[in-house]
């Protein structure tokens, strides 16, 4: 496949290049190969970014949600037609092995675009009666200009999470993917314009954080949603302020995932090896924190070591492999010092825990146990394939301790008591919990964070009114009265 883009940027309708910004090479995480660069954008690029997108809006959103919603739903069986090859693209940009590319990311890309393009039709108001034979009815309107920013572990997945409830709703959208996987929002870009979106309603610029940030800050814009970490977040959030922007902050995490001695062994070990390892541990809602209770832990260890020995690390190409590289050198340089630090501060390396000798940025799926609460890999985002195993006892005792973070993205809960699982998730500090399963994150429900982990929801019809605003208005049917 040539993965080397037409040009860097897509704008209004077409691909646009500007090489006097600074250039960022594209680096295939399985063999550390530059394969495409792109140039970041120049203010000239991000002002025709704006402009274009600013002249396209209003008219898409006078069209009917019907009418929007068809262009969305075109797109999204285009997206379907050429799954293959985006999930190749998807992998070349991430590492992440084909056999999770080919089910995970341009297919949820399609989900986020026929559901919304099926709600588009149905965004209406209410009315609402009032004394004297006088009503008010609302208007649920367009916001805009809505910036997305992507973070790197699921480029296409996250350029449709927002684009698609911002489209629906009749915004138009402006894409920065991460500079380190900057490849697959340019061919949702191109699917637009072949399903029809008239140009400027989706554009795509390339960049550094510097460009994030110019586009955050610029008085036209009236939305930003941000996937990233929390200090990117926190920087983000601030900069919207100024303007009063509308956000939505899908953040970092370090969920909590339980285990008590009653669950289903096979269940549970599997579910945190999902919970773990899918896309080599560089998932935010990941459950890396593995409170496993006393009863159940040596049959826990043995069997996922067992299990681990299962995983096919190698060619992500080849849809054998089930376990990729990280997606850079820097992020596998970052796990790698978490994984020292561990070591350090005490917890027994179980398993794993060494860079992988070849070309590629391959780690080995790492268990740490005997982790404690205050140890650096208990309590930061590592965001790769570490996961630590701590013990405990008592139910009160855990949930404590699962909610003793700043995070609040996502929790687990394997156990086969009915009544335990449900009381235990009503108390978990947690913006999605899982009862005997992970992950999941299907488009009907919301997906978002409470506490540090972020502000708002994306997917199902809660996303809807993240991406418009309600205009309400009062008729009078009688006469004015006034004191003087
Ligand atoms: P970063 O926070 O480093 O970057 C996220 C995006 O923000 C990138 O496109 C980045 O550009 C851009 N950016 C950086 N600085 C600024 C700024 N000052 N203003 C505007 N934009 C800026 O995250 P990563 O890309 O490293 O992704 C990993 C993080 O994302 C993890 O914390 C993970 O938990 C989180 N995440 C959250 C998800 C969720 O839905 N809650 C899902 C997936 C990931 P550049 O890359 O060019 O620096």
């Amino acid at each position: 496949m040539d993965t080397q883009p037409k040009a860097s940027h897509f704008i209004h309708g077409a691909y646009v290049e500007d090489n006097n910004g600074t250039p960022i090479d594209v680096i295939y995480p399985a063999t550390g190969a530059v394969i495409g660069r792109v140039y970041s954008a120049t203010p000239e690029i991000i002002e025709q970014a704006i402009v274009s997108a600013k002249s396209a809006q209003s008219a898409w959103a006078k069209l009917s949600g019907t009418e929007r919603g068809r262009i969305l739903r075109r797109a999204a069986d285009i997206i379907r037609e050429r799954n293959y090859d985006l999930s190749v693209l998807e992998t070349y940009d991430t590492g992440k092995p084909l056999s999770e590319t080919l089910c995970a990311d341009a297919t949820s890309a399609a989900d986020a675009l026929e559901y919304f393009g099926g709600l588009a039709g149905s965004l209406t108001g209410e009315h609402i009666p009032l004394a004297d034979g006088n009503w008010a009815y609302t208007r649920r309107e367009a916001l805009g200009l809505c910036v997305g920013i992507g973070a790197w572990n699921y480029p296409t997945q996250i350029a449709c999470w927002k684009a698609a409830p911002a489209l629906a709703c009749g915004n138009a959208m402006i894409f920065k993917p991460s500079e380190t996987t900057p490849l697959c929002a340019l061919k949702i870009a191109e699917i637009f314009v072949e399903a029809g979106l008239p140009a400027g309603l989706y554009n795509v610029v390339q960049g550094l954080g510097e460009v994030g940030a110019a586009l955050v800050s610029d008085p036209r814009i009236d939305k930003v949603s941000l996937t990233g970490s929390v200090p990117t977040g926190r920087k983000v959030y601030a900069a919207a302020a100024a303007g009063m922007k509308h956000v939505t902050m899908e953040l970092g995490g370090k969920s909590p995932l339980i285990i008590f001695d009653d669950a289903d062994l096979e269940n549970c070990v599997s579910g945190a090896i999902l919970a773990n390892f899918y896309s080599t541990g560089q998932i935010c809602s990941n459950g890396t924190r593995v409170f496993v209770q006393a009863g159940i832990k040596d049959a826990f260890l043995k069997r996922l070591c067992e299990r681990l020995d299962n995983a096919v690390i190698g060619d992500p190409q080849d849809e054998a492999t089930n376990f990729g590289p990280m997606v850079s050198l820097r992020q596998l340089e970052s796990v790698l010092g978490f994984i020292k630090k561990g070591e350090e501060e005490g917890a027994r390396l179980l398993t794993g825990g060494n860079r992988i000798s070849g070309g590629g940025f391959y780690l080995q799926p790492t268990v740490f146990t005997e982790v404690t609460d205050d140890m650096s890999i208990a309590r930061e985002e590592i965001f790769g394939p570490v996961m630590s195993v701590l013990d405990f006892t008592d139910e009160a005792d855990v949930i404590a301790r699962a909610n003793a973070t700043e995070f609040g993205l996502a929790a687990g809960v394997f156990t086969t008591d009915l009544s335990r699982a449900h009381r235990v998730t009503d108390e978990l500090q947690s913006g999605t919990c899982f009862i005997n399963s992970y992950n999941d994150a299907p488009v009907e429900v919301p997906f978002g964070g409470m506490k540090m982990s972020g502000v708002g929801r994306e997917n199902s019809k809660e996303a809807i009114s993240h991406y418009s605003q309600l205009k309400s208005v009062f008729v009078r049917m009688g006469d004015m009265e006034s004191p003087f």
